[in-house]
């Protein structure tokens, strides 16, 4: 059956930085749905907060987050409701994935419940559907037993360096590497299905931890992806040659710890896999910036306010808050996201050189807000 979409409903996207819908009619999602290049949505990220207790320079420099800089109210943030709510609409048009991000996701009061709502959602093909969260580390140690308790499997640990100093010129707040090697370890111990280290690569400043890092994880059963330093957001100051490319990083592990490159898990991921060949383990890497992989992003994005980001680099966000705050109901809002994901067009990393040269004029949000 088709019905027009209400012209209310679509006008509570347009906030002011929502580029406008155009009105269609409603359809029963499919669990299906791709966008104009093909790419069809696989994966959402939700930010729940955009507070975080680190001042990575990198991503929320301290000199920009003071302590007067405009953080949300807690009104304006999703509840847990509502994002469980939407969670449902995203996975019957095909969501196999979800992540809980920010900010630092375990700041959000009450985010095991969260999780707890979450992890019984079913996939349209009646698999559980895969509850993930990346996290700073600080407040794992307390807070591990319950997010495993509440169904979550899996878990990323964002971990810049291997020795205090490093670290804690890379978190900016003089916080000591020894909390987060505890959380990691307690996180290994309560059996996660999968805890693996995201360690931002920024050269000069931290590369130097690259070959340590792999010595300390090997044969841990812990997983190291090195990720390219990203010129996310417009308060880091990003340069070109402050980035390492993930082949030079190969090329320096490959020299101390000989690898073989494996197959993705899965269609789209964004690590490239590589094992060591005596058997220590897995690493990755992420080439954001230097092999850019925007044709295969299968990945949206929700800000804590309730905002869906088509791109981690989007200028503009489309107000599903407002959405759900009125009388629409969920096949409404269920349309209202298709037709925003029909018409994505999103490719900032391919077009990343052209942007910076001011060719192409592109302004972005802050990683903190949209999540990584
Ligand atoms: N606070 C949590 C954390 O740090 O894991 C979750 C949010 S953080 C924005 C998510 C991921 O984005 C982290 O692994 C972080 O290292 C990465 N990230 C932030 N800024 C980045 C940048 N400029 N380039 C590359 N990765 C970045
Ligand atoms: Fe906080 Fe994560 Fe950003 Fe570091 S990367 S400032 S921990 S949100
Ligand atoms: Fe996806 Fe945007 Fe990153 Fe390209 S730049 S991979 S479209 S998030």
């Amino acid at each position: 059956m088709k019905k027009v979409i209400p012209i209310s409903a679509l006008d509570a996207l347009h906030s002011k930085t929502s580029p406008a819908i155009v009105p269609g009619v409603l359809h029963e999602p499919t669990g299906v749905l791709n966008d104009s290049r093909g790419r069809s949505l696989h994966d959402l990220r939700i930010s729940v907060t955009d507070r975080c207790n680190f001042r990575c320079p990198y991503c929320m420099p301290k000199e920009i987050f003071t302590s007067d800089y405009n953080y949300l109210g807690q009104k304006e943030l999703l509840s847990f409701e509502e994002i469980t709510r939407l969670s449902r609409i995203f996975i019957a048009h095909g969501v196999k994935k979800i992540r809980l991000t920010g900010g630092e996701p375990l700041l959000r009061k009450g985010i095991e419940q969260l999780v707890a709502m979450l992890s019984p959602l079913q996939t349209l093909d009646h698999q559980p559907i895969d509850v993930t969260l990346t996290t700073n580390g600080s407040l794992l140690k307390k807070k591990a037993q319950g997010l495993k308790d509440a169904g979550l499997k899996r878990i990323t640990i964002s971990l810049d360096g291997i020795h205090d100093e490093t670290f804690r010129k890379m978190n900016d707040v003089d916080f000591a590497l020894k909390d987060v090697l505890e959380s990691i370890d307690v996180a290994q111990k309560l059996d996660f299905e999968s805890v693996k280290i995201n360690m931002v690569v920024k050269k000069g400043v931290n590369d130097q931890e690259i070959l340590p890092m792999i010595k300390h994880f090997k044969n841990t059963g812990v997983i190291v992806r090195f990720i390219e330093y990203m010129d996310v957001g417009n308060t880091n100051g990003w340069k070109m040659d402050e980035v390492i490319p993930s082949r030079q990083i190969i090329d320096r592990i490959q020299e101390h710890y000989p690898l073989t490159p494996i197959d993705p898990d899965y269609a789209g991921e964004v690590a490239q896999r590589w094992k060591m060949l005596d058997g220590g383990g897995e690493i990755g890497v992420i080439s954001s910036v230097t092999q850019t992989f925007c044709h295969t992003c299968t990945r949206a994005r929700i800000s804590m306010e309730g905002k869906l980001f088509l791109c981690l680099f989007a200028s503009k966000g489309y107000d599903l808050k407002a959405l759900l705050r009125s009388e629409a109901n969920d096949l409404t809002i269920s349309n209202a996201i298709a037709q925003i994901w029909q018409a994505r067009d999103d490719r900032y990393s391919e077009q990343r050189t052209q942007i910076q040269q001011g060719v192409i004029h592109h302004p972005k949000v802050e990683m903190s807000y949209i999540g990584g």
